[in-house]
């Protein structure tokens, strides 16, 4: 079963705006896999509708299976989403932002405690554990998130943008990361507009613009075409 497939998947925004023209695409199991366009290509709408933030117009979406429409409760389980904007709790302290994340997932309070601690200290931010996450940097926010986002133990990582405005010492280590959790089985897709990230990370690529999939293919076969 892939671990997400989208079929004909359509979005349009207010009366006519085509976001998404019918787009189609697998992501097998294990993959390491990049959405890759332009500023406005329709990324962002892609995944905020396998994640049900956003409607769609039409299609389908099946997570390992699984039909948004049908079960999204069940999806969600295998879903782990690191959107692009902050979305914390500002006032909250990150080892209670991933503990309760973990209860939003219907994990035990004990377990959830276990989860955030491991996370943190995968992510660098235990030494963080005490403090709010306002007064957290850029780079330490979109770790937190991508903590956050792993508290389920996801089989599926999705990941917008996860590296726009970080510097580049930090790209590199949240590169190597999301490297070792993929070489540990997790699925992961991610958005970018940087050809570079995709050719550093990824195994398949599809590239999109103005709402439509321009190409889908191995990094190493588009990269031979270039
Ligand atoms: P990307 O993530 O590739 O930058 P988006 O999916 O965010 O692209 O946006 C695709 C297109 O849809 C853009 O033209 C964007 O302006 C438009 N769009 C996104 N969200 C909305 C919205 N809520 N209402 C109207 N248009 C939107
Ligand atoms: P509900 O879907 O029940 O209305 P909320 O949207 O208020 O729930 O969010 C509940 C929990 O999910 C919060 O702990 C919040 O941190 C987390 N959460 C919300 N949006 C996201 C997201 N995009 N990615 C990861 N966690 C999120």
């Amino acid at each position: 079963i892939p671990a997400l497939k989208i079929e004909n998947l359509s979005k349009v925004y207010g009366n006519d705006f085509e976001a998404l023209k019918g787009i189609s695409l697998e992501v097998e199991q294990g993959d390491f896999f990049a959405l890759l366009g332009p500023n406005g290509a329709g990324k962002s709408t892609t995944i905020g509708i396998v994640c049900s933030l956003v409607s769609k117009s039409g299609g389908s979406v099946h997570v390992h299976g699984v039909d948004i429409d049908e079960d999204f409760p069940a999806a969600k389980k295998f879903i782990g989403i690191v959107p692009q904007e902050f979305n914390f709790n500002q006032f909250e302290k990150t080892f209670d932002i991933l503990v309760n994340q973990g209860g939003y997932y219907g994990l035990p309070n004990a377990l959830a405690r276990e989860r955030a601690e491991k996370y943190l200290k995968a992510l660098g931010l235990w030494d963080k554990r005490d403090t709010q996450s306002r007064m957290l940097s850029g780079g330490m926010k979109r770790r937190l998130m991508i903590a956050r986002a792993l508290v389920h133990e996801p089989k599926l990582l999705i990941l917008d943008e996860p590296t726009a405005g970080v510097d580049i010492e930090m790209r590199r280590s949240m590169w190597d990361f999301l490297q070792t959790i993929n070489a540990q089985g997790t699925t992961i897709i991610l958005t970018t507009h940087y050809l570079e990230e995709a050719e550093a990370l990824c195994r398949n690529i599809a590239i999109i613009n103005h709402g439509n999939i321009v190409e889908n293919t191995s990094i190493r076969d588009l990269l031979k075409q270039l």
